[in-house]
């Protein structure tokens, strides 16, 4: 029995516009039943977050952004900061995704900047890492995700661990349809507790959460999530469909 708890996080990516977010809300609350020990929490394009966060009010169901400035203001046209986030009392935040790495230009040092500030306001982040095919089948997949781990955690104290999730997304699974098998995700997620415990101790690698993402879906979700150290799942396309996202989390 796994001590932890399990969470899901839904990630819309740019889908639904606010009148969709409504909808899915209503549907979702109708078939949502909590279930013990999972944490559930769906992170929306920024439009969408204080829709949700007035629908999923009276549940448990949190609210995650996508993405977050590491300045709390400025001259960064486009950007939204996590001041602001915290004033519609977001709770999670998705740092580091592979689709903001590639096309956003966000590296292991930006991300570590939002990770930190993230912490500083509360926000609980969710630390994306993954590899590409490329990467995989050269071999250095773990050389890789070893990099990002400690990159992106520099600096945190062991109390901060406790807020922080790490999702384990290669690239290669994600959107794709191809989902890595429940060993491969379970033998790189087990990696990852082991590179936690170097940098922090043990104790705090016991702890952290560390989630699997890519192509989750109601079929695969109960073989990943039984994996020992898959603690969780970060689902994009499944999360977008009220009766999938709720088979995943009751799995
Ligand atoms: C994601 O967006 O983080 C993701 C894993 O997407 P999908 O589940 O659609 O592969």
């Amino acid at each position: 029995m796994k001590s932890r708890k399990v969470f899901v996080a839904g990630n819309w990516k740019m889908y639904k516009n606010i009148e969709q977010a409504e909808e899915f809300a209503e549907e979702f609350k109708k078939i949502y039943k909590p279930v013990k020990g999972v944490k559930v929490a769906i992170c929306a394009p920024f439009l969408q977050l204080q829709t949700l966060k007035e629908a999923f009010e009276d549940t448990d169901i949190a609210v995650g952004a996508q993405n977050m400035h590491f300045e709390k203001e400025g001259a960064y046209t486009g950007e939204v900061s996590g001041e602001m986030l915290t004033e519609l009392g977001i709770d999670y935040v998705i740092i580091g995704h592979s689709e903001r790495r590639q096309y956003n230009a966000e590296t292991d040092e930006t991300v570590n900047l939002k990770v930190k500030k993230a912490l500083q306001l509360g926000l609980r982040p969710i630390m994306c890492v993954g590899e590409s095919l490329e990467t995989r089948e050269a071999g250095k997949a773990k050389t890789w995700v070893r990099k990002q781990v400690k990159a992106g955690l520099k600096g945190l104290t062991m109390k901060d661990m406790a807020l922080v999730t790490v999702a384990y997304e290669p690239i290669w699974a994600i959107g794709t349809g191809k989902t890595a098998t429940s060993k491969q995700a379970q033998d790189m997620c087990k990696y990852i507790r082991s590179c936690i415990a170097k940098e922090f101790t043990e104790a705090v690698a016991d702890k952290v959460l560390i989630q699997y993402g890519g192509s989750v879906k109601p079929a695969n979700a109960a073989e990943l999530l039984s994996m020992p150290d898959i603690d969780g799942a970060l689902v994009g396309g499944a999360s977008l469909v009220p009766g999938d996202f709720m088979k995943i989390i009751a799995r």
